[in-house]
């Protein structure tokens, strides 16, 4: 028996501001549901934040989250958005296996949009079949909590759910969907949709919503278009810049991919970096590397430049005064990056002020890293211990010339207190990649056991947990080169 039969939709007291609002830039579509849906992970974390009634959620979440049981005050809709997708445009991609179900606040008011993600084929799906399947989604789930934990800007899933229907990809897999939570789904495909279209009154009523909705400071200025240019320029270069530091490759920068919010959004192939290397690219379809670790500052720059060619014609009657808004905002991008950027990596190295040397040691040692093969993450938890007990962490030469600098820029400084603030911004627990996969195996075998005992170690990334140490250890040898693969 499904839910469907056995429930009267419940409320949640939902807004729907996207539907009411932005009429013509969506498809009202109802999510069809699963003959026998189950609930594999409820994140009752992140629903204890939300002000919505958690017992009702509970008692409904397997119609819910599956899209069987459309709550009363829903309106769902499919978005339209298009984006460049590895450098080439697609005029039409659109939600093609999402449903916005509503919005909803936690309780400072903040409002978040609650999404389904696998529930099925829409008027977008261009020929798929609308689907997801197990591992890919308890990926997402993993991932957004542990970049959360970061302290990353992130969308995250409340629930995840096998829908007992089995999805046909290279193999036959258990299907599955989940909710999650995000700022907005806003993005710059969102826009590069209707300006393809040369739909200006769609374009400006999207700017306008996502600019009330994101950056109300900014409301009331003379060019909405340029001051939602500048505000998403600052947050994707914050957003970028804490990649960098956590070692966070994401994987599929697409336009339709890049939040309006600043949130990292549409975990895929994503993976953290081990072994320090820039030209690190773990996906499978990502074969130029594009997308590779040490190129995801220079691609927010890229994305952020089709941004405002969508824009264009809304920032200035003269394309040659648009261009040099577009070009200023671009170095207001490169400016914030690099600025956030050096002062998160100054941070690494447990330094508070500012040198002009620094740009230069953090160089230095990322280069050593690189020539050494050393591991990005636990490089620095080992230089803190290193400090703490005036040992020397790495033993070859090209260190020991980095550390006598670092040591002196530290200067008098009590080395354990400088240590101790290191630790609480260097995570000794990052989603490694061996630790990835054998969960979520184990998931689809059945067995969610470890999955949720990484999910326990990575809900605190900076605490050293006894009894944890394997951990926070890289890779063996054994598991070999990493690759992800999309997970459509
Ligand atoms: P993504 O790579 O997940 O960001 O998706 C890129 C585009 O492909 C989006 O428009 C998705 O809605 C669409 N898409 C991905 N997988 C599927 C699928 N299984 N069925 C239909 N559309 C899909
Ligand atoms: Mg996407």
């Amino acid at each position: 028996m499904t839910e469907i039969s056995v429930s009267s939709p419940p409320r949640l007291g939902l807004d729907n501001t996207y539907a009411d609002e932005l009429e013509g830039l969506y498809v009202p579509f109802t999510p069809r549901g699963f003959p026998s849906p189950v609930v594999v992970q409820l994140n009752r974390a992140l629903l204890a934040e939300l002000a919505v009634d958690a017992a009702v959620v509970e008692t409904h979440a397997t119609g819910l989250f599956s899209g069987s049981l459309v709550p009363a005050d829903a309106k769902p809709l499919a978005q339209a958005y298009a984006g460049h997708q590895f450098g080439g445009f697609s005029p039409q991609l659109g939600d093609g296996r999402a449903v916005l179900i509503g919005e909803i606040k936690d309780h400072l008011g903040r409002r978040y949009d609650l999404q389904l993600k696998g529930s099925g084929a829409t008027p977008f799906s261009r020929g798929g079949d609308g689907k997801a399947t197990l591992g890919p989604i308890l990926r997402e789930y993993l991932m957004g909590e542990a970049m959360h934990s970061l302290g990353v800007p992130t969308s995250r899933v409340l629930a995840a759910l096998t829908t007992g229907e089995t999805v046909w990809r290279n193999d036959a897999l258990p299907g599955a969907v989940l909710a999650r939570v995000a700022s907005s789904h806003l993005r710059v495909g969102t826009l590069q949709f209707f300006a393809a279209r040369r739909d200006q009154a769609s374009l400006k009523r999207l700017v306008d919503y996502s600019l009330a909705r994101h950056y109300p400071e900014r409301v009331g200025a003379e060019n909405p278009a340029l001051q939602l240019l500048q505000a998403v320029a600052v947050a994707q270069a914050n957003l970028i810049a804490r990649w960098m530091q956590v070692g966070f490759i994401h994987g599929v920068m697409n336009t339709d991919n890049v939040t309006l919010s600043g949130e990292t959004i549409d975990y895929g192939p994503c993976a953290f970096i081990e072994a320090y290397d820039p030209t690190t690219a773990y996906s499978s379809i990502d074969h130029q590397g594009r997308y590779a670790f040490g190129n995801q500052g220079a691609i927010g720059q890229w994305n952020l430049a089709r941004m405002g060619e969508a824009l264009l014609t809304m920032l200035a009657p003269e394309e040659a005064d648009a261009i040099a808004m577009v070009e200023a905002a671009l170095q207001v991008y490169v400016r914030t990056y690099q600025a956030v950027l050096l002062d998160g990596m100054r941070g690494k190295l447990g330094l508070v002020d500012a040198q002009p040397e620094d740009q230069a040691l953090v160089a230095d040692l990322l280069q050593w890293m690189h020539g050494a093969g050393e591991d990005y993450t636990l490089t620095f938890r080992r230089l803190a211990d290193g400090l703490k007990d005036d040992t020397r962490p790495f033993c070859d030469a090209g260190f020991a010339g980095w550390q006598s600098r670092w040591l002196a820029r530290l200067g008098a400084e009590d080395h354990a207190q400088v240590a101790a603030r290191m630790n609480l911004t260097n995570p000794l627990y990052i989603p490694r990649n061996h630790l990835v996969e054998a969960a979520l195996d184990a998931a689809i075998a059945g067995d969610i056991g470890p999955f949720e005992t990484l999910l326990a170690v990575l809900a605190s990334p900076y605490d050293t947990q006894p009894g944890r140490e394997a951990f926070a250890a890289p890779a063996p040898s054994e598991f070999g080169p990493y690759r992800t693969f999309c997970g459509t």
